[in-house]
Protein backbone atom coordinates (compact mmCIF):
# COMPACT_ATOMS: atom_id res chain seq x y z
CA UNK A 1 0.00 0.00 0.00
CA UNK A 2 1.16 3.73 -0.76
CA UNK A 3 2.15 6.00 2.07
CA UNK A 4 -1.14 8.43 0.89
CA UNK A 5 -3.51 5.48 1.50
CA UNK A 6 -2.23 4.42 3.99
CA UNK A 7 -4.81 4.45 7.67
CA UNK A 8 -2.67 5.83 10.55
CA UNK A 9 -4.76 3.96 13.40
CA UNK A 10 -3.47 4.75 17.46
CA UNK A 11 -4.25 1.00 19.98
CA UNK A 12 -4.46 2.28 23.71
CA UNK A 13 -3.22 -0.69 25.87
CA UNK A 14 -1.20 -1.84 22.39
CA UNK A 15 1.50 -3.91 24.35
CA UNK A 16 -1.15 -6.02 26.01
CA UNK A 17 -2.50 -9.39 25.52
CA UNK A 18 -5.22 -8.47 22.77
CA UNK A 19 -3.61 -5.48 22.00
CA UNK A 20 -0.22 -6.67 20.42
CA UNK A 21 -2.21 -8.91 18.40
CA UNK A 22 -4.02 -6.26 17.10
CA UNK A 23 -1.24 -4.08 16.11
CA UNK A 24 0.42 -6.98 14.49
CA UNK A 25 -2.81 -7.98 11.81
CA UNK A 26 -3.23 -4.56 11.47
CA UNK A 27 0.07 -3.94 10.57
CA UNK A 28 -0.14 -7.14 8.41
CA UNK A 29 -3.21 -5.22 7.06
CA UNK A 30 -1.04 -2.52 5.43
CA UNK A 31 -1.82 0.38 8.14
CA UNK A 32 0.31 2.83 10.28
CA UNK A 33 0.05 1.59 13.78
CA UNK A 34 0.71 3.66 16.82
CA UNK A 35 0.68 1.59 20.00
CA UNK A 36 0.29 3.14 22.90
CA UNK A 37 0.88 2.12 26.97
CA UNK A 38 2.01 2.73 30.05
CA UNK A 39 3.60 -0.90 30.76
CA UNK A 40 1.19 -1.59 33.51
CA UNK A 41 0.64 -5.23 32.65
CA UNK A 42 1.66 -5.33 29.30
CA UNK A 43 5.56 -5.76 28.07
CA UNK A 44 7.53 -5.07 25.27
CA UNK A 45 8.51 -8.51 24.61
CA UNK A 46 4.61 -8.84 22.78
CA UNK A 47 5.72 -6.75 20.08
CA UNK A 48 9.20 -6.40 20.01
CA UNK A 49 9.09 -8.36 16.96
CA UNK A 50 7.07 -5.57 15.11
CA UNK A 51 9.32 -2.59 16.38
CA UNK A 52 11.96 -3.38 12.71
CA UNK A 53 8.91 -2.15 11.17
CA UNK A 54 8.96 1.74 10.01
CA UNK A 55 5.04 1.46 9.88
CA UNK A 56 5.08 0.85 13.69
CA UNK A 57 5.76 3.27 16.26
CA UNK A 58 5.96 2.55 19.63
CA UNK A 59 4.66 5.28 22.71
CA UNK A 60 5.15 5.37 26.42
CA UNK A 61 1.62 7.23 27.39
CA UNK A 62 -0.79 6.79 30.42
CA UNK A 63 -4.09 7.64 29.08
CA UNK A 64 -5.13 9.45 32.04
CA UNK A 65 -3.22 12.24 30.65
CA UNK A 66 -5.10 14.20 26.96
CA UNK A 67 -2.74 13.12 24.01
CA UNK A 68 -2.67 15.48 20.89
CA UNK A 69 -1.60 12.89 17.69
CA UNK A 70 -3.15 12.94 14.38
CA UNK A 71 -4.83 9.46 13.63
CA UNK A 72 -7.61 8.21 11.85
CA UNK A 73 -9.22 5.15 14.14
CA UNK A 74 -8.73 4.86 17.56
CA UNK A 75 -8.97 1.48 19.54
CA UNK A 76 -9.41 1.92 23.16
CA UNK A 77 -8.05 -1.08 24.80
CA UNK A 78 -5.46 1.00 28.24
CA UNK A 79 -6.85 -0.71 31.01
CA UNK A 80 -5.72 -4.00 33.01
CA UNK A 81 -7.92 -6.73 32.79
CA UNK A 82 -7.41 -9.79 34.83
CA UNK A 83 -8.94 -9.42 38.54
CA UNK A 84 -5.79 -9.46 40.65
CA UNK A 85 -4.50 -6.85 37.63
CA UNK A 86 -7.30 -4.69 38.61
CA UNK A 87 -8.05 -4.77 42.19
CA UNK A 88 -3.87 -3.80 42.44
CA UNK A 89 -4.52 -0.25 42.06
CA UNK A 90 -8.21 0.16 42.12
CA UNK A 91 -8.25 4.32 41.89
CA UNK A 92 -6.02 3.98 39.24
CA UNK A 93 -8.24 0.98 37.13
CA UNK A 94 -11.26 3.64 37.49
CA UNK A 95 -9.45 6.40 36.17
CA UNK A 96 -7.91 4.65 33.31
CA UNK A 97 -11.34 3.69 31.78
CA UNK A 98 -13.19 7.00 32.67
CA UNK A 99 -10.49 9.50 32.23
CA UNK A 100 -9.01 7.42 29.74
CA UNK A 101 -12.37 7.23 27.78
CA UNK A 102 -12.87 10.59 28.23
CA UNK A 103 -9.43 11.96 26.68
CA UNK A 104 -9.54 9.08 23.76
CA UNK A 105 -13.23 10.22 22.98
CA UNK A 106 -11.82 13.94 23.38
CA UNK A 107 -8.71 13.16 20.76
CA UNK A 108 -11.53 11.18 18.34
CA UNK A 109 -13.67 14.37 18.08
CA UNK A 110 -10.90 16.43 17.03
CA UNK A 111 -9.25 14.47 14.84
CA UNK A 112 -13.18 13.44 13.61
CA UNK A 113 -11.52 9.88 13.59
CA UNK A 114 -13.73 6.53 14.73
CA UNK A 115 -12.79 5.19 18.05
CA UNK A 116 -13.86 1.89 19.05
CA UNK A 117 -14.10 0.85 23.03
CA UNK A 118 -13.39 -2.55 24.66
CA UNK A 119 -15.87 -3.07 26.84
CA UNK A 120 -16.71 -5.93 28.65
CA UNK A 121 -19.14 -8.80 29.80
CA UNK A 122 -18.59 -7.18 33.14
CA UNK A 123 -21.21 -4.01 32.42
CA UNK A 124 -23.55 -7.23 32.96
CA UNK A 125 -22.04 -7.85 36.62
CA UNK A 126 -23.41 -11.68 37.82
CA UNK A 127 -25.87 -11.48 35.59
CA UNK A 128 -29.73 -12.77 36.19
CA UNK A 129 -30.39 -13.02 32.59
CA UNK A 130 -28.62 -16.17 30.31
CA UNK A 131 -27.26 -16.31 28.09
CA UNK A 132 -26.39 -12.08 28.43
CA UNK A 133 -28.10 -10.23 25.04
CA UNK A 134 -27.09 -6.18 24.56
CA UNK A 135 -30.51 -5.20 25.95
CA UNK A 136 -29.92 -6.17 29.44
CA UNK A 137 -28.81 -3.82 32.27
CA UNK A 138 -26.89 -6.03 34.10
CA UNK A 139 -26.45 -6.75 38.16
CA UNK A 140 -22.80 -5.17 39.10
CA UNK A 141 -22.40 -4.39 42.33
CA UNK A 142 -21.51 -0.64 42.65
CA UNK A 143 -19.42 -0.93 45.47
CA UNK A 144 -17.67 -3.92 45.79
CA UNK A 145 -14.19 -5.49 44.81
CA UNK A 146 -14.93 -5.67 41.28
CA UNK A 147 -16.93 -2.37 40.93
CA UNK A 148 -14.05 -0.16 40.31
CA UNK A 149 -13.67 -2.14 36.38
CA UNK A 150 -17.08 -2.85 35.83
CA UNK A 151 -18.25 0.72 37.10
CA UNK A 152 -15.09 2.01 35.23
CA UNK A 153 -16.29 0.47 31.98
CA UNK A 154 -20.14 0.80 32.20
CA UNK A 155 -19.07 4.98 32.74
CA UNK A 156 -16.79 4.84 29.75
CA UNK A 157 -19.86 3.34 27.51
CA UNK A 158 -21.93 5.91 28.86
CA UNK A 159 -19.14 8.26 27.75
CA UNK A 160 -19.40 7.06 24.43
CA UNK A 161 -22.77 7.51 23.73
CA UNK A 162 -23.16 10.22 25.28
CA UNK A 163 -20.24 11.88 22.31
CA UNK A 164 -22.35 9.61 20.09
CA UNK A 165 -25.48 12.30 20.99
CA UNK A 166 -24.15 15.28 21.81
CA UNK A 167 -20.90 15.15 18.89
CA UNK A 168 -22.15 12.60 16.40
CA UNK A 169 -18.88 10.43 17.13
CA UNK A 170 -18.43 7.67 15.59
CA UNK A 171 -18.53 5.18 18.03
CA UNK A 172 -18.10 1.39 18.09
CA UNK A 173 -18.62 -0.65 21.50
CA UNK A 174 -17.42 -4.15 22.04
CA UNK A 175 -18.60 -6.13 24.85
CA UNK A 176 -15.54 -9.01 25.22
CA UNK A 177 -16.48 -11.97 26.72
CA UNK A 178 -13.17 -14.07 27.91
CA UNK A 179 -10.44 -14.05 25.75
CA UNK A 180 -7.46 -16.21 25.63
CA UNK A 181 -4.39 -16.90 23.84
CA UNK A 182 -1.05 -16.42 23.42
CA UNK A 183 0.77 -13.00 24.79
CA UNK A 184 -1.50 -13.33 28.27
CA UNK A 185 0.46 -12.09 31.23
CA UNK A 186 1.68 -15.49 32.45
CA UNK A 187 1.04 -14.06 36.36
CA UNK A 188 -2.67 -12.26 35.56
CA UNK A 189 -4.23 -14.51 37.40
CA UNK A 190 -6.47 -15.30 35.12
CA UNK A 191 -7.91 -18.70 34.73
CA UNK A 192 -6.57 -19.96 31.78
CA UNK A 193 -3.24 -18.63 32.49
CA UNK A 194 -3.28 -20.18 35.74
CA UNK A 195 -4.31 -23.21 35.03
CA UNK A 196 -2.29 -24.10 32.42
CA UNK A 197 0.87 -22.66 34.13
CA UNK A 198 -0.20 -24.71 37.32
CA UNK A 199 -0.57 -27.79 34.91
CA UNK A 200 2.94 -27.45 32.91
CA UNK A 201 4.95 -27.45 36.12
CA UNK A 202 2.65 -30.30 37.89
CA UNK A 203 1.59 -27.93 40.60
CA UNK A 204 -2.00 -27.87 42.39
CA UNK A 205 -4.87 -26.70 40.28
CA UNK A 206 -6.47 -24.24 42.39
CA UNK A 207 -10.23 -23.95 41.41
CA UNK A 208 -12.15 -21.05 43.45
CA UNK A 209 -15.77 -22.06 44.67
CA UNK A 210 -16.66 -25.55 43.73
CA UNK A 211 -16.02 -24.55 40.24
CA UNK A 212 -19.23 -24.76 39.15
CA UNK A 213 -19.21 -21.30 37.93
CA UNK A 214 -19.30 -21.23 34.12
CA UNK A 215 -17.67 -18.78 31.34
CA UNK A 216 -17.30 -19.19 27.45
CA UNK A 217 -13.96 -18.72 26.25
CA UNK A 218 -12.71 -17.17 22.73
CA UNK A 219 -9.70 -17.68 21.21
CA UNK A 220 -7.56 -14.58 20.65
CA UNK A 221 -7.69 -14.42 16.40
CA UNK A 222 -11.14 -14.23 16.39
CA UNK A 223 -11.69 -11.85 18.86
CA UNK A 224 -9.57 -9.76 17.27
CA UNK A 225 -11.18 -10.70 14.07
CA UNK A 226 -14.55 -9.72 15.48
CA UNK A 227 -12.93 -6.12 16.55
CA UNK A 228 -11.59 -5.17 13.26
CA UNK A 229 -15.37 -6.57 11.33
CA UNK A 230 -16.73 -3.57 13.87
CA UNK A 231 -14.34 -0.76 13.17
CA UNK A 232 -15.23 -1.54 9.18
CA UNK A 233 -19.08 -1.18 9.45
CA UNK A 234 -20.77 1.86 8.86
CA UNK A 235 -21.56 5.02 10.39
CA UNK A 236 -25.12 3.73 11.80
CA UNK A 237 -23.25 0.89 14.21
CA UNK A 238 -22.35 1.66 17.38
CA UNK A 239 -22.95 -1.21 19.28
CA UNK A 240 -22.57 -2.32 22.12
CA UNK A 241 -22.44 -5.74 20.19
CA UNK A 242 -21.29 -8.82 22.35
CA UNK A 243 -18.06 -10.42 20.91
CA UNK A 244 -16.98 -13.71 22.55
CA UNK A 245 -17.32 -17.77 21.95
CA UNK A 246 -20.57 -19.12 23.11
CA UNK A 247 -19.50 -22.25 23.98
CA UNK A 248 -20.32 -22.42 27.75
CA UNK A 249 -18.21 -24.38 30.52
CA UNK A 250 -17.90 -24.71 33.80
CA UNK A 251 -14.16 -24.11 35.99
CA UNK A 252 -13.63 -27.58 36.74
CA UNK A 253 -14.15 -28.65 32.93
CA UNK A 254 -11.97 -26.60 32.06
CA UNK A 255 -9.13 -27.61 34.45
CA UNK A 256 -10.19 -30.88 33.96
CA UNK A 257 -9.46 -30.19 29.78
CA UNK A 258 -6.46 -28.92 30.30
CA UNK A 259 -5.08 -31.29 32.72
CA UNK A 260 -6.24 -33.90 29.39
CA UNK A 261 -3.92 -32.07 27.36
CA UNK A 262 -1.23 -31.14 29.05
CA UNK A 263 -0.93 -35.00 30.63
CA UNK A 264 -0.37 -33.52 34.02
CA UNK A 265 -0.32 -35.65 37.27
CA UNK A 266 -1.53 -32.04 39.26
CA UNK A 267 -4.48 -32.41 41.61
CA UNK A 268 -7.90 -30.14 41.54
CA UNK A 269 -7.86 -28.11 44.86
CA UNK A 270 -10.52 -26.06 45.70
CA UNK A 271 -9.91 -22.40 47.44
CA UNK A 272 -12.55 -19.81 48.79
CA UNK A 273 -14.70 -18.18 45.67
CA UNK A 274 -13.44 -14.14 45.11
CA UNK A 275 -16.42 -11.92 46.48
CA UNK A 276 -18.82 -11.04 43.43
CA UNK A 277 -17.12 -13.75 40.96
CA UNK A 278 -20.05 -13.93 38.58
CA UNK A 279 -22.10 -17.60 38.56
CA UNK A 280 -22.41 -17.44 35.13
CA UNK A 281 -21.56 -16.26 32.24
CA UNK A 282 -22.47 -17.05 28.06
CA UNK A 283 -23.06 -14.43 25.03
CA UNK A 284 -25.68 -14.40 22.98
CA UNK A 285 -23.88 -12.97 19.80
CA UNK A 286 -27.18 -12.93 17.32
CA UNK A 287 -26.47 -9.38 16.89
CA UNK A 288 -22.68 -9.81 16.08
CA UNK A 289 -23.69 -12.48 13.41
CA UNK A 290 -26.12 -10.37 11.86
CA UNK A 291 -24.03 -7.33 11.92
CA UNK A 292 -20.59 -8.49 11.36
CA UNK A 293 -20.95 -11.80 9.81
CA UNK A 294 -19.09 -12.94 12.68
CA UNK A 295 -19.35 -16.04 14.09
CA UNK A 296 -16.17 -18.05 16.34
CA UNK A 297 -15.38 -21.72 15.28
CA UNK A 298 -12.43 -22.52 16.92
CA UNK A 299 -13.26 -25.20 19.37
CA UNK A 300 -11.55 -24.70 23.03
CA UNK A 301 -9.46 -27.66 23.03
CA UNK A 302 -8.51 -26.45 19.65
CA UNK A 303 -7.55 -22.92 21.39
CA UNK A 304 -5.52 -24.54 24.61
CA UNK A 305 -3.16 -26.35 22.74
CA UNK A 306 -1.58 -23.21 21.26
CA UNK A 307 -2.36 -21.32 24.26
CA UNK A 308 -0.50 -24.35 26.05
CA UNK A 309 2.41 -24.28 23.80
CA UNK A 310 3.09 -20.66 24.24
CA UNK A 311 3.09 -20.91 27.89
CA UNK A 312 5.30 -23.87 27.36
CA UNK A 313 7.90 -21.80 25.76
CA UNK A 314 7.44 -19.10 28.34
CA UNK A 315 8.54 -21.59 31.36
CA UNK A 316 11.59 -23.19 28.89
CA UNK A 317 12.89 -19.42 29.23
CA UNK A 318 12.63 -18.93 32.48
CA UNK A 319 9.70 -16.18 31.80
CA UNK A 320 6.68 -17.66 33.49
P1 LIG B 1 -3.94 -6.55 29.33
O1 LIG B 1 -3.80 -6.23 30.78
O2 LIG B 1 -3.05 -7.57 28.76
O3 LIG B 1 -3.78 -5.24 28.45
C1 LIG B 1 -4.11 -3.95 28.90
C2 LIG B 1 -3.02 -3.01 28.41
O4 LIG B 1 -3.35 -1.67 28.82
C3 LIG B 1 -1.65 -3.31 29.01
O5 LIG B 1 -0.69 -3.30 28.01
C4 LIG B 1 -1.44 -2.20 30.02
O6 LIG B 1 -0.08 -1.92 30.29
C5 LIG B 1 -2.18 -1.06 29.37
N1 LIG B 1 -2.62 -0.01 30.31
C6 LIG B 1 -3.24 -0.19 31.50
N2 LIG B 1 -3.49 0.99 32.07
C7 LIG B 1 -3.03 1.94 31.20
C8 LIG B 1 -3.00 3.36 31.22
N3 LIG B 1 -3.49 4.05 32.26
N4 LIG B 1 -2.44 4.01 30.18
C9 LIG B 1 -1.92 3.32 29.13
N5 LIG B 1 -1.92 1.98 29.06
C10 LIG B 1 -2.48 1.29 30.08
O7 LIG B 1 -5.45 -6.94 29.10
P2 LIG B 1 -6.20 -7.47 27.79
O8 LIG B 1 -6.78 -8.78 28.13
O9 LIG B 1 -5.36 -7.33 26.60
O10 LIG B 1 -7.40 -6.44 27.71
C11 LIG B 1 -7.43 -5.38 26.78
C12 LIG B 1 -8.76 -4.65 26.89
O11 LIG B 1 -9.83 -5.55 26.62
C13 LIG B 1 -9.02 -4.07 28.29
O12 LIG B 1 -9.64 -2.82 28.14
C14 LIG B 1 -9.98 -5.07 28.89
O13 LIG B 1 -10.81 -4.45 29.84
C15 LIG B 1 -10.75 -5.55 27.68
N6 LIG B 1 -11.31 -6.91 27.91
C16 LIG B 1 -10.49 -8.01 27.86
C17 LIG B 1 -11.04 -9.26 28.10
C18 LIG B 1 -10.22 -10.52 28.02
O14 LIG B 1 -10.75 -11.62 28.27
N7 LIG B 1 -8.96 -10.48 27.69
C19 LIG B 1 -12.41 -9.38 28.41
C20 LIG B 1 -13.18 -8.25 28.49
C21 LIG B 1 -12.62 -7.00 28.22
N1 LIG C 1 -10.65 -18.95 38.82
C1 LIG C 1 -10.29 -20.15 39.43
N2 LIG C 1 -8.97 -20.38 39.68
C2 LIG C 1 -7.99 -19.51 39.33
C3 LIG C 1 -8.36 -18.29 38.67
C4 LIG C 1 -9.70 -18.05 38.44
O1 LIG C 1 -11.16 -20.99 39.75
O2 LIG C 1 -6.81 -19.81 39.59
C5 LIG C 1 -12.08 -18.70 38.53
C6 LIG C 1 -12.60 -17.35 38.99
O3 LIG C 1 -13.03 -17.41 40.33
C7 LIG C 1 -13.74 -17.13 38.02
C8 LIG C 1 -13.28 -17.81 36.73
O4 LIG C 1 -12.25 -18.71 37.13
O5 LIG C 1 -14.91 -17.78 38.46
C9 LIG C 1 -12.74 -16.86 35.69
O6 LIG C 1 -11.77 -16.04 36.31
P1 LIG C 1 -10.90 -14.96 35.55
O7 LIG C 1 -10.11 -14.24 36.59
O8 LIG C 1 -10.16 -15.60 34.44
O9 LIG C 1 -11.94 -13.97 34.85
P2 LIG C 1 -13.36 -13.33 35.24
O10 LIG C 1 -14.26 -13.90 34.22
O11 LIG C 1 -13.78 -13.72 36.62
O12 LIG C 1 -13.12 -11.87 35.12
Amino acid sequence: MDNYHRKRILITGGAGFLGSHLCERLLKEGNDVVCLDNFFTGTKDNIIHLMDDHHFELLRHDVVNPLIIEVDEIYNLACPASPPHYQYNPIKTNKTSVMGAINMLGLAKRVKGKILQASTSEVYGDPAVHPQTEDYWGNVNPIGARSCYDEGKRCAETLFFDYYREHKLRIKVVRIFNTYGPNMHPHDGRVVSNFIIQALKGEDITIYGEGQQTRSFCYVDEMIDGFIRMMATDDSVTGPVNLGNPGEFTIKELAEKIVDITGSKSKLVYKPLPTDDPKQRQPDITLAKKTLGWEPVIKLEEGLVKTIAYFDDLIKEGRA
